[in-house]
């Protein structure tokens, strides 16, 4: 995330969370699997700086897993070194080593016989927690995760849907606060609107942690989301290009690159700019039990069509038409099955406009830190803020 680069110096400014990854060098790292003529990862040179998010995309079979393996040496190196925190991980004790380096995996291969509790509990539980500060950590990162505590710790997988899974793999990777994740097309097999919510969760939970997260994608623009930095890869695991998503957007550094990001790379920008950057809306809000007279008054007055209703936590659970206010005495709570899409601050304007056309009311709700309230976004808010960065560079030199 652009605006929380690491300091170099391992310090922090005031107000911003306190450092919590490490680096991560790899050097001149080969990977040979027997019975192969050409090595899979050949020669991989690698600074990840602590505290960022790198994503390695590259086509299929090009070395992005074997690489992301040898961090946690789920895979030996042929030859080479690793280091962590400028440690080298060669003779370190394998099991040690990965309980301090959480990983993700598609799917969050949860066991199917263990309920979410347990599943989550899996390092805590090696690493001699008690039970008050394991129980009180799976709440903790279940609510990190926007999964409700009290509904779903005592679940087993199959009661949860894909995304749900995939959470509770996000919560189960960070339970023993590890500095280092890797993750490995972590969010590849969910749908579209899930998929935008997990990485829009990551992004707000990487907010508050700031780990060194390694993340495997086969999807450019997932990396162009997420990635402090991008590693693009070609066959081998020789690096193509090495940088941020901007200045790869910008300055693809050869054909490969190019045809990797692919056309439309003025379309990608969208990727680069983000919901909190476009002027947000107000609408009139209201609490469920409020008398609906009222609410309706102040939705006429504000000139609302429809108002935001709001939970006791500030989290926007529904929206009602403000004409269907007459017939109501309170503002109801929000009827069974009703999943109110919203729109998490850190969202895209691509996952905006998507989000925006599903919706039926051409408009989202955009929330920010723990799903608050924070305003409405409309299409008309999200082109304008596409012209003004999309404004051509035409002052004369
Ligand atoms: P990616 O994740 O980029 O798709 P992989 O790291 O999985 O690529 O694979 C890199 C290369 O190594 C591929 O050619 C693949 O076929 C080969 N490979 C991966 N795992 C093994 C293995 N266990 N044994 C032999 N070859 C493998
Ligand atoms: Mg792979």
């Amino acid at each position: 995330m652009s605006d929380l680069k690491s300091d170099p110096t391992g310090t922090t400014t005031a107000g911003e969370p306190e450092l919590s990854g490490v680096d991560i060098d790899l050097v001149d790292v080969v990977k040979r699997y027997p019975g192969q003529k050409k090595a899979a990862v050949d020669g991989l040179s690698l600074h990840i700086p602590a505290g960022e998010i790198v994503m390695f995309v590259g086509p299929s079979g090009c070395g992005k897993t074997t690489s992301l393996k040898m961090i946690n040496r789920l895979i030996e190196p042929t030859s080479g070194s690793i280091r962590i925190d400028g440690k080298d991980i060669h003779g370190q004790d394998d099991d040690e080593l990965r309980r301090h380096i959480g990983y993700v995996i598609q799917g969050g291969s949860l066991f199917p016989h263990m309920t979410v509790t347990q599943n989550i509990a899996l390092v805590p539980g090696l690493l001699g927690w008690d039970r008050r500060r394991t129980a009180e950590r799976v709440d903790e990162l279940l609510e990190l995760v926007g999964l409700d505590p009290d509904r779903y710790r005592s679940r087993y997988p199959r009661e949860l849907s894909g995304g749900q899974q995939q959470r509770v793999g996000v919560a189960r990777g960070l339970a023993a606060d590890p500095p280092v994740i890797l993750m490995d097309e972590p969010f590849g097999a969910v749908d579209p609107i899930t998929r935008q919510r997990l990485q829009d969760e990551l992004l707000s939970i990487q907010e508050e942690l700031r780990k060194t997260i390694v993340c495997v994608t086969h999807d450019f623009d997932e990396a162009v989301k997420l990635g402090d930095r991008i590693l693009i890869l070609t066959e081998g695991a020789k690096i193509a290009q090495y940088d941020t998503p901007e200045a790869i957007l910008a300055n693809p550094a050869d054909r490969f690159v190019a045809d990797f990001v692919g056309a439309g790379a003025a379309l990608k920008q969208l990727t680069l700019s983000r919901v909190s950057e476009v002027e947000l809306s107000h609408r009139t809000l209201v609490a469920v039990g409020d008398p609906a007279a009222g609410a309706m008054r102040a939705a006429q007055s504000a000139g609302d069509s429809y108002v935001v209703v709001l939970d006791d936590r500030r989290r926007p659970i529904d929206w009602l038409w403000t004409k269907d206010l007459a017939e109501l005495d309170r503002v109801p709570g929000p009827a069974e099955g009703t999943d109110l899409v919203t729109l998490d601050r850190r969202a895209t304007l691509n996952d905006a406009l998507d989000t925006m056309l599903t919706s039926s009311h051409g408009c989202a709700v955009v929330t920010g830190r723990r799903d608050e309230y924070l305003g409405v976004v409309d299409f008309q808010a999200v082109l304008d803020r596409i012209q003004e960065t999309a404004q051509p560079d035409e002052v004369p030199s």
